[in-house]
């Protein structure tokens, strides 16, 4: 188990001034060598340092992208950004690009994405969200600083876009949105894509990762994802003896319950919304 050590906490200065409501806190947990953590509020991003530069996963938006760019300066005195991936197009990942790169001093970096990921963020015209100048159909691997990073599309899950970073030297992987640690999927899983979904969480594991980040909540591991993967086995199998029962989504929601996800994060909030996601694609 690779020990996460906290780099950085919330300054004591600012939290003290601002009134709870306006705290932003943010922290940089080194998750393993040269590569950090990035949270801020309920987001994380995902940033390696080598010798030749910084790679940024998700600049996440336009302030929380201005605090990355001050804590790579502080962790990596004198770094540039080598390259900005986007994990996905939606715009509270991959917004503020031009913000890092500009509180950096910096005028340009290569940004990559999914060769998906192009047109939603065209369509979105938002200044603070540059087009990548490089795309993936499937698979890219470069190195940086002697470093290697792959990035995996692993087929259509949450959006059609959505690629996973792998660093291999320290076998640590990048997940967002569609994945996490011991929580339910995001409300009503808008924007997921079934059944490929379920395809897309298995083929983490082709991935040769130990540790894995996620976009929003705590780090993990493999068996981090086979629970993800009982989750969804779990839950598809009890919507669809619902859907055979007969049962509305609105019965299916009030009257499905999975004891063994209770203690997992949103559970209360979130599983009658998962249950109503799936009995939709299933009702199809
Ligand atoms: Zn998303």
């Amino acid at each position: 188990m690779i020990r996460l050590r906290i780099a950085m906490l919330f300054s004591v200065a600012l939290a003290t001034s601002l009134p709870l409501a306006a705290q932003a806190p943010y922290e940089t947990t080194e998750i393993a060598d040269g590569v950090y953590q990035f949270r801020w509020q309920n987001h994380n991003a995902l940033f390696m340092v080598s010798d030749e530069g910084v790679v940024v996963f998700d600049p996440i938006e336009v302030e929380p992208a201005g605090r990355l760019a001050r804590e790579i300066m502080r962790v990596a005195p004198g770094a540039p950004i080598a390259a900005i991936v986007y994990s996905h197009s939606d715009a509270d990942h991959s917004t503020g690009a031009s913000a890092l790169l500009e509180t950096m001093g910096q005028a340009s970096a290569p940004i990559i994405a999914h060769e998906n990921a192009v047109a939603p963020i065209r369509a979105r015209a938002n200044p603070d969200q540059p087009l990548p100048t490089v795309t993936l159909a499937e698979r890219l691997t470069f190195r940086i600083g002697g470093r290697e990073v792959q990035l995996h599309y692993l087929g259509p899950s949450h959006s059609d876009n959505m690629i996973v970073p792998f660093i291999p030297d320290v076998g640590v992987a990048f997940a967002v949105d569609f994945v996490a640690n011991d929580r339910m999927g995001f409300q009503d899983l808008p924007g997921w894509y079934f059944p490929d979904f379920f395809d897309a969480v298995a083929g983490l594991l082709q991935i040769p990762f130990e540790t894995i980040v996620f976009g929003h909540g705590p780090a993990g591991d493999r068996a981090t994802i086979q629970r993800q993967i009982a989750y969804y086995d779990d839950l598809t199998s009890a919507v669809r003896d619902a859907v055979d029962r007969g049962w509305s989504e609105d019965q299916a929601a009030a009257q499905i319950r999975l004891a063994a996800y209770a203690t997992w994060n949103q559970y209360e909030a979130w599983f009658p919304l998962n249950v109503r996601g799936v009995h939709r694609w299933l009702s199809r």
